[in-house]
């Protein structure tokens, strides 16, 4: 967060030269001018033409495609996923595939398709997955799985903690009913306490079936609280519902060395040919490439070790109704690469917090559901087929980006499919 002085002289200098520091400062001064009118906030057809026309009359001529098709059947799909909404922002979508995935249940080829905007992206995808597939697929398992919520529980002192911690641990059963009652399709697992002076933070552990789980986990375990606040006999300062310990979208060292979301690993073996003709480069070359790459990664401070999981799990979320903040904490993992039977690479990634669905949440959409359906994805019983393609699809970027930049191809493939 810190800058060298020069810099910070040179940056002020040029804030100066350009309006000068006086009305630098005074900008950033509150603004007491009024505001224009507010907005409807419904989900009826009029609050939203009534929405455009208000930023139609605020930024005349600048909303056009945004604008929605008025039969469009995502309308009717609005409530619970977006609020003000004034449109559908379109991303295009290109396709990988076939990629051969040997799963512990996703076993096919699959056509994975992508959203975004990085030209050159879903090539370097497609070329992991052609030589992955040619080579006789990716190995996918989908190991663990867990979703938590950890409210947090302030007392006065340490000992009205340890008063409330003795207190939970006679609760345990009556915390699993009350969970359970607000959910069919999850369960809670498991319950860790853990105290710092006078805070006690409960960690509660679902299931979550074929959803990504986390409102299904906040609404289960606000009940629990909700119970707690009513019936605990020890003075309670304050209690969050989320005490901002259980990872949701952040890279936290507690979900690397767990699991948030489902834990996916995958392997493949790349015979030399393959390696040759369809990446352009040898095992021995993408070995000391990995171990180079992985020696400095681990310098930066990165949690986990690999090289772009979260270019292809932006692009799949997008495309699959995944909420796409839960890249922050999905991304992280480590992938793997070794020279073995002379002449071979073996390469595995392992994910340990892949928070994916495929009911709930955005999966609901038009677009999103036939991205989910293109894979057969869609719907419930589909989760752990979905995260293991997930793992299957982040090995193949992962094969694709150690060869470009092994062989010194990366720049190139961007100059020609990127700009
Ligand atoms: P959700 O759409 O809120 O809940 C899933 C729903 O699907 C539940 O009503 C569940 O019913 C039902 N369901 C039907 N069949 C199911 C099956 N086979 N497996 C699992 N559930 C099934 O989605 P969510 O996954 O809990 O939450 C994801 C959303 O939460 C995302 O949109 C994300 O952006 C958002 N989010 C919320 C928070 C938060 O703290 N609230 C934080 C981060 C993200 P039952 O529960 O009765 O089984």
């Amino acid at each position: 967060m810190s800058i060298n002085i020069d810099k910070a002289k040179k940056i002020f200098e040029r804030m100066q030269e350009q309006s000068g520091l006086e009305t630098l400062i005074s900008n950033l001064r509150p603004d007491d001018s009024p505001l224009p009118s507010g907005m409807p906030k419904d989900y009826s057809a009029e609050a939203t033409r009534e929405r455009l026309e208000h930023l139609a009359e605020q930024r005349p001529n600048t909303l056009k495609y945004l604008i929605p098709d008025e039969s469009h059947p995502d309308l009717e799909r609005l409530e619970g996923s977006i609020e003000n909404f004034i449109g559908f922002t379109q991303v295009p979508t290109g396709v990988v595939g076939p990629l051969k995935v040997n799963g512990s249940v996703a076993k096919g080829h699959y056509y994975v398709p992508l959203a975004t905007t990085e030209g050159a992206l879903v090539a370097s995808y497609h070329r992991g997955a052609k030589a992955a597939s040619r080579a006789g697929g990716v190995a996918s398992a989908c190991l663990t799985e867990g979703v938590r919520r950890s409210p947090l529980f302030g007392f006065n002192t340490i000992e009205d903690a340890i008063r409330f911690l003795v207190w939970t641990t006679d609760q345990k059963a009556t915390f699993f009913e009350i969970a359970q009652s607000k959910t069919r399709h999850g369960k809670l697992t498991d319950i860790h306490l853990n105290m710092e002076g006078n805070h006690v933070i409960l960690t509660f552990e679902y299931l979550t079936g074929d959803a990504s789980g986390q409102n299904m986990v906040t609404i289960c375990t606000d009940a629990v609280c909700q119970y707690i606040a009513a019936h605990c006999p020890i003075p309670m300062k304050y209690w969050f519902v989320e005490g901002n310990y259980s990872g949701d979208k952040k890279a936290s060292a507690l979900s690397f060395t767990t699991v948030r979301g489902k834990k996916v690993t995958a392997e493949c073996i790349l015979p030399a040919d393959i390696l040759a003709n369809v990446l352009k480069t040898s095992a021995r070359t993408m070995e000391e490439y990995w171990r180079a790459s992985t020696v400095s990664v681990i310098q930066s401070g990165s949690i986990g070790a690999q090289g772009h999981f979260a270019n292809g799990l932006t692009a799949l979320f997008m495309a699959t109704g995944q909420d796409v903040a839960c890249v922050s904490e999905a991304a992280v993992g480590v992938t793997r690469m070794e020279c073995v039977n002379n002449d071979e690479l073996y390469v595995s990634v392992t994910l340990p917090n892949l928070i994916v669905g495929t009911v709930g949440g955005g999966t609901k959409f038009t677009t999103q559901q036939e991205c989910l359906q293109l894979m057969d994805c869609a719907g419930a019983g589909k989760a752990r087929h979905f995260a293991e393609i997930c793992g299957a699809l982040l090995l193949c970027g992962e094969i694709s980006i150690a060869a470009a930049l092994s062989e010194g191809h990366f720049t190139k493939a961007h100059q020609q499919l990127g700009r």
